[in-house]
């Protein structure tokens, strides 16, 4: 599968909203600390928790 930001490169990281992303890219999102998951860098409400966690890792600590 390819990477959906560059779409040339083989995708390597899942990505929430599915497909996958490559190396190269991986700067482009946030990527949570605990599940690997990455989501765009503006989605508060499915990603960055401004705990380094996405949201469902960080409902998981509660
Ligand atoms: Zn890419
Ligand atoms: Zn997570």
């Amino acid at each position: 599968m390819k990477c959906i930001c560059c779409k040339k490169n083989d995708g390597k990281y899942f990505h929430f909203d599915g497909g996958k992303v490559c190396d190269h890219c991986l700067g482009h999102y946030f990527t949570c600390s605990k599940c690997g998951m990455l989501f765009n860098q503006d989605d508060y409400v499915n990603g960055d928790q401004g705990t380094g966690y996405c949201k469902k890792c960080s409902q998981e600590d509660e």
